[in-house]
């Protein structure tokens, strides 16, 4: 059988790889780290994580994301095993060990007997001879691929920005002042309970906190990256601090659920949370402290917090420019450029936001190519699936298609759609409506995970 290509080595495309030979597909994965770097990944592992080591909620049944974990494990996620064999300790939310993480699934997918790795740029569309190729090279596909897949589709570009949080050495952080405990005590065990640092600070120390963010020098933007707009979910915090005064204690920093032990008749004012980054615990990220402050004056400010005096960082924070296509308007159902079905593409290039979203992208392509190679053409999960509300967002199931009204989405069950009945689940609870409570969610959760079943019935029979 003739290899299907996947180039990028990410998220998305070492899952779209997973999905092909485990169906028997060949594949020859192309992934240019080794030979080239980005600006962002660190190492030249497959599935390597640029950021946060956290995979989000892991509760299926009253978040969508959690519900996305659990619809890929029962399509036999390479991400989501390993990313459960690699886990760390996190309350109610999937963190993983980003290096040993990495290092498994390179290590399945380079000892896989169907896996042939290439390293090498891609550098314009590939070769016409290619007649089956996912193209997942994410948010920050090479110059060279980017231009020639603007050429192809003829669009503007659509660009945002996203932001990294700063890494620091555990060691390094004081625990006179800083503390162990989880928000509301989440989790169950206590090395769960203790997966987050917290450092206080008082109102002065606030203020002066606030000043040093906004007067900091920050990365210039090239003239042509001046109106590009950021992730919402992913601010600096120095633009939250251009937002309000007040903001950062209302986000990231609320000093909610927690309880200072070495101070504990005083509520702190604001509350820095790190959480474990590693198994060994040795290293923790600043949660939610993405920044685009000079290299400088963050080691300065992120000093000023009380715990972190001493701050020894092992990365620190950047800001990085992230393309993706117009999808709904270029892409067909089955996550193929309209203009060249020989190219499907996936993973956050198409417009999705995330770790698991991107690499539930890659594992739909990867059914999707693998099924045709069959000779069949396999559907979209049902809408009502985490993984076909996603799509849906994607290819354009609920928008005009035009340019402009398209934006990354994280999945939520926004993208879901409502029940309408039965009106009311067991308990009485009224479900008919809107996913806002409890009892919607886990409806919408039990509908999901049913009606997944019944696709993996169909596209496994057929
Ligand atoms: P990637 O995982 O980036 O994989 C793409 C691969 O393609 C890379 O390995 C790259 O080297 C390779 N490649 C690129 N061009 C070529 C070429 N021409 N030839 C061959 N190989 C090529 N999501 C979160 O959930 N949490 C976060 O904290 C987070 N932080 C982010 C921070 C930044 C700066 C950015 C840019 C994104 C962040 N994201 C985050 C969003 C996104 O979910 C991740 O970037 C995710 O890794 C995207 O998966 P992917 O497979 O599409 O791309």
């Amino acid at each position: 059988m003739k290899p299907v290509h996947v180039v990028g080595g990410g998220m998305a495309g070492s899952e779209a790889t997973w999905q092909l030979v485990r169906q028997g597909v060949p594949v020859i994965l192309h992934e240019m780290r080794g030979v080239k770097e980005t600006d962002a990944h660190k190492t030249d592992g497959l599935a390597e994580l640029v950021c946060s080591n956290s995979f989000r909620s892991d509760d299926h049944r009253t978040n969508a994301v959690g519900l996305l974990h659990e619809e890929m494990r029962r399509l036999g996620s390479i991400i989501m095993e390993e990313g459960d064999n690699n886990r760390l300790p996190a309350g109610g939310a999937l963190a993983v060990d980003r290096d040993a993480f990495s290092q498994a699934v390179t290590k399945r997918l380079s000892e896989h007997p169907l896996v042939t790795i290439e390293r090498g740029e891609i550098e314009g569309l590939p070769p016409e001879d290619w007649d089956s190729v996912i193209i997942a090279t994410g948010p920050l596909t090479s110059d060279s691929l980017s231009k020639a897949i603007l050429e192809e589709t003829g669009e503007g570009e659509l660009a945002f920005f996203d932001a990294i949080a700063p890494v620091i050495h555990r060691e390094s952080i004081s625990l006179e002042k800083a503390w162990f405990q989880s928000r509301y005590d989440k989790g169950e065990t206590e090395a769960e309970k203790k997966a987050y640092l917290n450092c206080p600070m008082d109102k002065e120390q606030y203020e002066a906190f606030i000043d040093a963010l906004l007067a900091a020098p920050k990365t210039e933007f090239k003239e042509w990256e001046a109106d590009t707009p950021y992730f919402d979910g992913c601010l600096p915090i120095e633009v939250m601090a251009e937002r309000g005064r007040e903001t950062l204690r209302h986000g990231p920093m609320k000093p909610v659920g927690l309880t200072n032990p070495h101070n504990p008749t005083v509520k702190p004012w604001a509350i820095v949370q790190l959480r474990q980054d590693n198994a060994l615990g040795t290293l923790f990220n600043m949660v939610g402290f993405q920044t685009k402050m000079k290299y400088g004056a963050q080691t300065d400010i992120f000093r000023m917090i009380p715990g972190l005096e001493e701050a020894q960082f092992a990365r620190l924070g950047g800001i990085h420019r992230n393309t993706f296509l117009n999808s709904p308007k270029l892409l067909d159902s089955q996550l193929r450029l309209k203009s060249q079905p020989r190219l499907r593409f996936a993973g956050q290039l198409i417009g999705v936001e995330g770790y698991v979203e991107s690499a539930a992208m890659g594992l739909l392509a990867g059914r999707y190519a693998a099924a045709m190679r069959h000779g069949r053409q396999l559907d979209a999960p049902p809408a009502t699936t985490a993984l076909g509300a996603l799509i849906a967002h994607v290819t354009g199931g609920h928008l005009d298609g035009g340019k402009g009204s398209f934006q990354p989405m994280n999945v939520n069950f926004g993208l879901f759609p409502p029940i309408t009945q039965p009106t009311h689940d067991a308990d009485g609870n009224r479900i008919k409506g809107k996913a806002k409570t409890p009892a919607r969610k886990m409806a919408l959760s039990a509908r999901a995970l049913d009606d997944l079943a019944g696709w993996i019935r169909d596209s496994e029979a057929g």
